[in-house]
This record gives structure tokens, sequence and C-alpha cells, in this order.
């Protein structure tokens, strides 16, 4: 049996990981490696297409998937999913959530003209969904994690002579019950230690010291008590973080508006988890965009007349948007008082949408204060035992980071401590 990894090893994204076991073949990632991305682009170099873009080694080459009866994806950022419009027609691609992936990845990017066009897969791309739980045909089973991406998978692969777990990206403490603890879904499949586990790490001597769940729970109540209009910017993907704020805001007695076109996939999703919180949540006019079961509001008419009664979940290049248009109407909105979270999680796994200086500039223009608040998609380092613990691992290999040797270290240190 082999592992060979593609990409991870000593970088933050760009997942790619083959198990060759007998006749079976197996891919799990498929991402993009933006630390190579932006070493060869940037402005007006862009790609020139796949090749191009495999030749540097920014995607996974093709002889990781050339005959692999299914390339498993954990969750649908970009440095794991990639472009699935490149896969070789006999693999069978493995998605957590078809549906999501259609209402999300696809439509966004499914633009021609440029290179994140080859994210969608192809029309006659065999796309299946991962059924969590149950060990598949290729003896891989799905565990359901906590992550800044909903759904998002861990794996587990009974091979012929070693067990492999594959993280994937996963927070070791959820953020609602919408998932579960770890070790909860460990003990629940019923394994008791695997041989290989490949771990994430993402958060190993983290630039910026990243907070618990209690701690942003606490922090978004304490801004909702202390200020006016709160906007949140979230990974448009972390339904999970969508919801907590949702809770919040309902327990502070405000309304939660939709402002973000990216955000609005989740609407279906509140509407199955959140059923009686349908008065409560509304989509900005501005947005020009409306869902069956929820009314619009205005930012301009209701939502800056009254902020105090409202939060905010947008990303804040269209927040900005809409409080330039105003700026140019010579209508200058008292936005004293108001705060803006920016919170999407993981520059370093995505490509910069947003200069935040130049943002930081405009929201200062209109008296508005810009907190950060770092909530990781990732487990925290002191987490990394209680994993350790639950998969009681012979060997790990680390991914996802830039730590590797320390996570040895500390692994070795773990087990001489047993
Ligand atoms: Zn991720």
């Amino acid at each position: 049996m082999k592992i060979k990894v593609y990409g991870g090893v000593d970088e933050i994204g760009g997942n790619c990981i083959v198990i060759e076991d007998g006749d079976i073949k197996i891919v799990f990632d498929n991402g993009i490696r933006f630390s190579i991305l932006r070493r060869f682009y940037g402005g007006r170099i862009e790609p020139l297409g796949l090749s191009e873009l495999r030749a540097v080694g920014a995607v996974p080459p093709f002889e990781a998937l050339h005959g692999a009866s299914a390339l498993y994806i954990s969750h649908l950022h970009l440095d794991h999913t990639g472009l699935l419009s490149s896969i070789p027609p006999e693999v069978s691609i493995r998605v957590p959530s078809k549906r999501i992936l259609e209402k999300t990845l696809a439509s966004w990017y499914r633009r021609p003209g440029n290179w994140l066009a080859y994210v969608p897969p192809d029309y006659a791309a065999k796309v299946e969904e991962i059924e969590s739980k149950e060990e598949d045909e290729n003896k891989v089973t799905a565990i359901l994690v906590s992550h800044s991406c909903f759904p998002a998978y861990s794996f587990l692969y009974a091979g012929s002579d070693a067990t492999i777990f594959y993280s994937g990206d996963l927070r070791f403490e959820p953020l609602t019950t919408l998932c579960r603890q770890l070790d909860e879904s460990i003990a629940e499949i019923g394994i008791d230690g695997v041989d290989v586990a490949l771990l994430e790490g993402t958060n190993f001597n983290a630039e910026y010291t990243p907070i618990t769940a209690s701690m942003f729970r606490d922090y978004i109540s304490l801004l909702l008590r202390e200020y006016e209009l709160l906007s949140i910017s979230i990974d448009p993907l972390d339904l999970e973080a969508f919801l907590t704020i949702l809770d919040l805001s309902l327990l502070m007695g405000r309304s939660l508006v939709i402002g973000s076109e990216r955000l609005l996939w989740v609407v279906d999703e509140v509407e199955k988890l959140r059923p009686r919180t349908r008065d409560k949540v509304y989509i900005s006019e501005e947005l020009k965009a409306s869902a069956p079961l929820l009314r619009n509001i205005s930012l301009l008419n209701d939502v800056l007349k009254n902020p105090g009664d409202y939060i905010l979940a947008i990303e804040p290049i269209g927040l900005l948007h809409t409080f330039r248009k105003l700026k140019i109407w010579g209508e200058s909105p008292s936005l004293t008082d108001s705060v803006v979270v920016l919170m999407d999680p993981e520059p370093k796994e995505s490509i910069k949408e947003v200069e935040e200086g130049a943002l930081r500039t405009w929201l200062r223009s209109f008296g508005i204060q810009v907190f950060r608040l770092r909530l990781s998609g990732h487990y925290l380092p002191h987490q990394f035992n209680n994993i350790i613990e639950t998969l009681k691992p012979k060997d790990i290999i680390p991914l996802h980071t830039e730590e590797a040797s320390l996570m040895i270290k500390l692994f070795r240190k773990s087990q001489v401590r047993e």
C-alpha cells in the first residue's frame, strides 16, 4: 500500500493525497496550491489555462488522478476542491453536497474568460454525493466534521494492510449542533485507533491567535449589546458561523439581513434548520435577489434608519458599495458607533479579493470601526493532543501546515506520555 502526497506538505492548502492499494487507487482532494499561484501570477499576469497551471505545479499533475476510481473532495474550499473540470473521465468525483456545489462554487465561477471557470465539473463528469458513516465500495468512510465550510468531511480508508485517516480541514470543537466533536464521531463509528493519520496543522504558530467558539459567541454578544449596526463578513460557505450569528442576533432581539449574493444559498438551509426564524431574516433589497419565503428590506431606507435593530451578514465589498453610493448622492448616513467585523478566516488559503487597507480607509471615512475576529476553521494547537488521543495513530503525516516538524515532535512527545 502506498500513500503519495502531491500537495499540502509544508504549505497551507493545495491538498492532494493518492492512495494505491493493490488495484485500488483513490484520491483525497484536488486542491489549488495558492502558494504557487501567488508566485507565478498577480495583477494582469493571469493563468493561460489548465495545462499551464499544471506545468507550474499550481494544480495536481495528471498522473495523480489518472486511473483512480474516485476523487473524494473533503469540502468546497478551493485549496481542497480545485479545478473539477480537469478530472479524467474514468474518475468518479465524490463531493460533500451536489446541491451546495451547484449553488455555490459552480454558479460563482461558471463564467467564461477566467481560469476559475475550470472550478465547476464538466457536464459529462460523474459527480456523486458522499454518504457519511457507511463504508463505501472503495472502503472509504466519510466522517462529518466542523469547518468554516459546510459540509466538510474527514475520511477513513480501511486498506489491505493499514487504516488511514485523512483529516481534511477541521475544527475540533464545533460551533453548532450541526456537526459533532471528532471524538464523538469516531466513537460512533466504533474504531479504536488508526495506523496512519494525515493531519492538518494550520494553526501552529499562526500569525494571529485564533479564538475559541465560546470566545466568539461572547464577543459577538458584546458587540450586539454595545454598538449600533453590526456588519459581519464571514466565509460565505461557513453555515455554522452564519447560524451562530443568527441565533445570537435573535437572542438580542435583532433581525438578520443577508447582504451578500454569495450567502443566498444559506436561505434554504436556514428554512430547514431554523424554520421559525423566517420573519426575522431579510434579504437586502440592494442585492436585487429574492427568496420565496423571505422578505426584502432596504439597507438605505430601513436598516440605516434603525441601525441598532439589525445585524448584517455581508461581504465587505458589497457593504462598501452601498455606502459609497450614498456618499456620491451626498446623503452621509450616520454610521458612527457602527462596527464591521471582518472574520473571513484564512487569507493564506485563498486569493485575496479585498485590499484590506483600502477597505479600512473607506469604512473609517463613514465613522465605522473595524474589528478583526479570528475564528478559525481549524482546530486550535492545544487540541492536537485530543485528536491524537482520539485517533491513536501509529504514525502521522502533517499536512496543510508550515510547522510539520513541530507536529512530529508534539506527536512523539504525546506517545512518550502514554
Ligand atoms: Zn478549508
